[in-house]
Formats: C-alpha cells, structure tokens, sequence
C-alpha cells in the first residue's frame, strides 16, 4: 500500500473552457492517479496521485497528447508573463473595428466576387489551407480522440464554402476563425490577469539572519523558525512573530484595509505586507504556500471548483450546443439547398461565447474581492449570496469586539471556601473566585475564557494547572483544579450540574434562624440582588463553582462593534428580508444587543440549536447566511447557504472556517458583499442573454440566407468582446 500525494502543476494551452475537460480526462486516465481538479483561469492542475504508480513525465506526456503542455519550469509568479497594455487592448479592438467594417464593405460591393473570380482556384486553396493550418490541424487531433470541436463545425463551413468556389468566402472564414481564437484567448486571460495581479504581490525574496550573518535569498529557501530581518518600505516576506524591532506595517495585502496598524514584539505579521516605518526582526512561523497569503492565492485559484448553479447550466447547455448547430445546418442544407446558408450557419456559432459568460465575471469578481479584503471560495456562493433572504448573525466575537472584559467579580455568602487557603479567602474571597476560574479556563478559546484570564492576570493572580478538562460548548467549562472539580459557565450549566443558583432562595434558610443564619440570609439576598442587577445590566455572567458549592459569579461585558449597527441597517436596505442574532449568552445580554442593532433575537442556544434554526430557516425555502466569528460557531456556518467567518483575531481561522471571509473586523464588508455578488450575477446574466440572444438572431439569420458566411465569421467574436467589456466591470468596481 503506499500513500496518495497531492501535486499542483501548471497546464498551458488551454483557451476555452471545454478544455479543462480535456485535460482532466487526458489525466485522470491514467492509473495511479485518485482524482483531479483543472483550473481554467489558474492554468493549473491540482492532482492527487501514487507516486510509485505515475511520474510527472507520464502526465506530461498524457496532457501533450491532448494537445496542451505542462511547461518544464513552473512560471515563477506575474513577471514572466508579458502583459498586453491597457493601450494595446484598444489598438487591437480598434483594428478589429476597421478590419470588420471593410469586410461589411467589401462584401456589400461584392468585391470578395471578383477577386475571387480573378484568382484561380488552386491558388486560393493554398491560402486557405496555409492561414487555417494550426485550427485544421487541432480539429483533426479533435476527431482522432472522437471529439468534435467548435472548430468542427466551422472548418465544415469552410468546406462548404469551398465546395461552391467561394474560396474568398472560405479564407475570410479561416481568418476570422483565428481572430476568434485570439479574442477567446484574451478573454479567458482577461480573468488570468486578475489572479496574476494578485499572486504578483506574493514576497519573491527575504532577508535572513544565519550564523550571524545576514543574507538575501529566494523565499523558497526560507525555512520556518528562520529570523528574518525587514527594513523600512520593505515587504514582509513570511508569517511569523516579531522578536525585536517596532513598526507601522499595511496590511492591505491581506486585510485589504489601507490603515496601517502598530507592530512591536510578540506581534504576529504576515507575508505580503508591507513595514512602512520602522524596523522587525521576526521569527518565520510559515514559508510560501503556506502562509496566510498564499493560502488566500491558492483559495482564488481554485474558486472555480465551485461553480455556480448558472454556471452548470450554461455548461450542461454547451454540452447540446454543438449537435444543435449541426443539426440545424443540416437541416438548412436540406431545406434550402443553400451551401452558403449553410456554411453561415456553421460559422456564426461560437459555443465559447456560453462557456466564458460565468467564469469571466465570477472570476474577476474574486479576485478584486480578495484585494480588498473579501475571500470568496467559489462562484456558487456569489450567486447565493445574491439571493440571500435570511441574515443569521452569531453575537459573540461577530457583533461584539469578542474582546470581553471582567467587570464585576461576586462572592458567594457562604464562601466558606477556599479552607486549605484561609488567608486568601478570608483577605479576597473574590481574588480567589477568579483565580480559581482563570486556572479551569486556562485552555479555553472562548473570548470570556480570555477575559477572565487577562482579569486575573491584572491581579498577577497565579494559576494552577487543570487536569481533566472539558470545555462545555455554549455552556462553559469543567475541569481538575488543585483536587477540586470546578465549574465555570452560564446558568444553564450551573442548573445543569445540580446546583441552584442565587436566584432562588437558600434551602439552608429554612433551619433553625440563630443570629449567624440571619446575617447569612441578609448577605444571600444581597448576593442574589447584586447578580440580578448584573444580569440586568446585560451582562454575561460566569458561576463559579467547586465541588457542588457555587462560590461567586464573574460578570463579563463586551462592547458592540461601533460599525455593526449602520451595517445591518445597511443589509436591511439591501433588501434582507429578515436579520437575527443568535446567541448563547443570555437574554438580557442578547437583548441589549439585539436592541442596538434592532433585529430579533433568540438566546441561550446550545450549537446545536443554531444548527436547527438554520435547518428551519432553510426548510422554508429561504437562502440563509450566517455570519460568525468562526471559533465557535463553525458548525452552523457550515450548515447555512454561506458562512461568512469574520476574522477577528489574526486574520487565521476564519480563513478555513467557512466560505467567505471578511479579512478584517470590518462590519461594512458584509454589504459590501452582498452588493458585489448582486453587481456579478447581473453582470453574468447579461453575459448570457448576451449570448443567447447573439445565437439566436444569428442562427436564424444565417438559416434565412441573411447574413452571408463572411459576416456570420466576422460576428462570431462580438458576443465575446461584449462578455469581456460587461466583465471587465467588476475589476474595476469598488463599491
Ligand atoms: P455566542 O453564541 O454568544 O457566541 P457561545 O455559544 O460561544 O456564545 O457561548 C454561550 C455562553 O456559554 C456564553 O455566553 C457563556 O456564558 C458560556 N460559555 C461558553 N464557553 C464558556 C467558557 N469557556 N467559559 C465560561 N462560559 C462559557
Ligand atoms: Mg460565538
């Protein structure tokens, strides 16, 4: 038995979107590989395989004989591409213009006639064959695998042509031909453009410290653990911590956020972004791929896995589209007797015009959202999130900062605890209360559990070490603390371990009142009155308990997130029909919330009940989105149409956690998003009817005898140009 690995190599030659399916067919039959994914607009295969059963020259020759190559060295990031400029773009459209309106011309004064009765036959062919050779040459390679092509079809228009004399007719075809293989080209690497201008920004090189001396080298020989040293203006080239130095550093790489933020020692930073003034020294955690940024490159790349419902559909059709083209020349063959007709018929289509509506638009669209701060895994969740109906928002960390602070700590009355340490009790029982739940929540992620810590870390309390423990999802945590089994979590936790909380009345009251008992009853009401006013307050609220005993209560605030207010306004006006906040605080906790953001609200919920409420929600045939924090809500943004993890912290877990991530704590992001995905899917539905409409008033055009075979090849690029031009939109859209 022997492992699978997963490799990633680059495929070039692939213009049109059918031939991802070549190449991964060409792939995937070969033995000893699992399975493979094709990236169109990365230009890249992403393979899992058994290296003792296929070696990269086997899929090299596999994907040659397909007819595309895998390049000896991988293309090292943008510059080895030569771009065509912003001003070439308009050169070549503009020739393309003139070229297509002195064939209009030509055409209307019957010059192609002449020329062609002048020349003889035998030569024309030549040149007919010479101009179209590589596009014949492909359509044979086509048939001798069985597949029939969209160049098929249109060299069978130029046999017709030729088959009446029209050797003109034939020639412009074939030229036409190739200027639509050049638009297609440029088209696909329209959207290629967008992910190269992201994957440019990587880090090429760093400065490392070894032995004492420092040097330049590439960033593939940068190893974690390495030291490496940023000067002023200079790019961070790996995530790590800084061990020395202090610095402005822009992010905007990563968080798309133009602010840049403090950075000193024990700080974490990140690859790709930038030191603007100061200098670091820090600590390589992650190298290349494998850092935020480049998981953020590699996550764009392959978006496109993730196909959008229209997407599926437009490829499903393109699947027909062929056979119906020849279909209906055929049938304007029989009809009509017409070759030339039919010839048109065979030219006009252009089946790529389909295949490249959606990915064009969807791709650019990624790619500018992640420059600014938006990782959206794939197109499907662009459409949903364009019909989203149900904003489902999870409180802690989402809304609030999930930067919680102690605010309130409360001894039990009959804190007869801690009595193997009288002092401290009898000094500060309540110093003894958090130091007792700083040690059981010493492992916790949840932000209270950090909140209690940095409280008794204030108090340079010193923490015990706890066996045994268990964190309680939306309830708390239990845990071994010096022999003692404490418990730290809400109410319901508290009822749920048997023990009674200071709402209701002491059992002990009941016995026999001396004057001690009395002063006791005196203190529990002032312990009950305290915490209801806490809880009042919408606070959270901790019950500290040990051995059975509830020995204080530990009240945690956390502040709203200024901008969350004007933001869910802001979805509200996008029409978002209905916006929630889940919770597992609290009532008054999440109704102090949920007033400030004035949407509904249900509290106190287990995980698992935001699970069923998006079941719900989804069963009634609403599109939901869920907005969490990602720490510990990543269960319910799985289940919802699109999760959308806030990265709160460093920019890390959210990353992984959900289908789209805002890159910073940004509240605006969220319409932000919903707006750009609306602006894409209008964009791709343009593209489509585009098409559509492109297909059908040319095919019946060309069915009709209308439109001669020279200006049916002439047409057949416009619906890509109008693709591209509708698509381009979305690279340059900022709002
Ligand atoms: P939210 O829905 O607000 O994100 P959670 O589901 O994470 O809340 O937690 C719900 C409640 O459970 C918290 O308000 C808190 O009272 C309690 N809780 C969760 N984890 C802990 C912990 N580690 N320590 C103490 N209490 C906790
Ligand atoms: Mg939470």
């Amino acid at each position: 038995m022997s492992a699978l690995v997963t490799i990633e190599t680059p495929i070039k030659g692939m213009d049109c979107a059918e031939c991802t399916e070549h190449v991964r067919r060409a792939i995937a039959g070969l033995s000893g590989v699992a399975s493979v994914e094709v990236f169109l607009a990365a230009e890249k295969a992403v393979i899992r395989l058994d290296p003792s059963r296929v070696e990269l020259s086997a899929i090299r020759e596999a994907v040659a004989a397909a007819g595309y190559s895998v390049p000896e060295t991988a293309p090292s990031g943008a510059k080895s591409q030569p771009d065509l400029g912003r001003r070439m773009d308009f050169l070549l459209a503009g020739l393309f213009v003139v070229v297509l309106l002195a064939v209009i011309v030509g055409e209307g004064l019957a010059v192609f006639a002449s020329v062609n009765a002048a020349i003889p036959l035998p030569i024309g062919l030549i040149a007919v064959l010479a101009a179209g050779f590589p596009v014949f040459r492909n359509v044979a390679r086509a048939a001798r695998r069985g597949q029939i092509i969209a160049h098929t079809l249109m060299t069978l228009g130029v046999i017709a042509a030729l088959t009446v004399g029209q050797w003109v007719t034939a020639l412009l075809v074939v030229g036409f031909m190739r200027v639509g293989d050049y638009v297609e080209r440029f088209a696909t690497d329209h959207a290629r453009r967008a992910i190269r201008d992201l994957s440019a920004l990587a880090p090429q090189t760093a400065r490392v410290e070894r032995d004492g001396r420092e040097m330049e080298m590439p960033i593939a020989a940068v190893r974690p653990g390495d030291l490496v040293i940023v000067r002023p203006g200079e790019q961070i080239p790996v995530d790590g911590e800084v061990v020395a130095g202090q610095a402005t550093v822009d992010q905007a790489a990563i968080t798309g956020e133009g602010l840049p933020v403090e950075a000193g020692p024990a700080a974490h930073v990140y690859a790709a972004t930038f030191v603007r003034l100061g200098h670091l020294r820090i600590r390589a955690a992650r190298v290349g791929p494998e850092t935020t940024f480049g998981r953020v490159i590699r996550l764009v790349e392959e978006a496109e896995a993730q196909r959008a419902h229209v997407q599926q559909i437009a490829d499903r059709f393109a699947a027909w589209y062929l056979p119906i083209v020849a279909g209906l020349a055929g049938l304007t063959f029989l009809l009509r007797g017409d070759p030339l007709a039919t010839a048109a018929v065979l030219v006009v289509a252009c089946s790529c015009s389909f295949a490249l509506a959606t990915p064009i638009a969807m791709v650019a669209s990624i790619a500018a959202g992640a420059r600014r701060g938006l990782l959206i895994k794939g197109g499907r969740y662009l459409e949903l999130l364009a019909r989203a109906d149900v904003v489902l928002i999870d409180k802690t960390g989402t809304v609030t900062l999930g930067k919680p602070q102690v605010t309130d700590v409360v001894a039990a009355p009959d804190c007869r605890w801690p009595p193997d340490e009288p002092d401290m009790a009898r000094h500060d029982p309540r110093s003894a209360v958090l130091r007792l739940a700083a040690s059981a929540e010493r492992y916790s992620e949840h932000p209270v559990a950090e909140a209690v810590r940095a409280a008794a870390q204030a108090r340079r309390l010193p923490l015990a070490d706890p066996l045994d423990f268990r964190a309680l999802p939306g309830l708390g945590v239990q845990a071994l603390v010096e022999g003692k089994r404490v418990t730290v979590g809400n109410r319901r936790l508290l009822d749920a371990s048997g023990l009674t909380g200071p709402a209701s009345p002491d059992p002990r009251e009941g016995a026999a009142v001396s004057q001690e008992h009395e002063a006791r009853g005196l203190q529990a009401a002032a312990f009950t009155d305290a915490v209801t006013a806490l809880e009042r307050e919408g606070k959270t609220l901790l019950f500290v308990a040990a051995d059975g005993d509830l020995l204080g209560v530990i009240a945690v605030a956390d502040t709203l997130r200024e901008d969350a207010p004007a933001a869910v306004a802001a979805l509200r006006d996008l029409g978002v029909r209905h916006i929630e906040l889940l919770t597992g605080d609290h009532e008054r906790a999440a109704a102090t919330m949920a007033a400030a953001l004035a949407v509904p609200y249900r509290a106190g919920l287990l995980p698992e009940d935001k699970i069923r409420i998006v079941r719900e929600y989804q069963a009634a045939g609403h599109t939901v989105v869920m907005i969490g924090d990602g720490i510990n809500d990543a269960p319910a943004l799985a289940q919802a149409d699109v999760g959308i993890a806030m990265a709160t912290g460093g920019s890390d877990i959210a990353i992984e956690a959900a289908p789209v991530a805002l890159m910073r704590p940004d509240w605006m992001l969220a319409p932000a998003l919903l707006r750009m995905a609306r602006r894409t899917m209008r964009v791709v539905k343009i593209n489509l009817a585009f098409a559509a409409l492109y297909n059908v008033v040319g095919l019946s055009l060309a069915a009709l005898g209308f439109l001669p075979p020279v200006l049916a090849a002439a047409a057949q690029s416009l619906p890509d140009l109008g693709i591209l031009g509708n698509s381009a939109r979305l690279l340059r859209d900022r709002g």
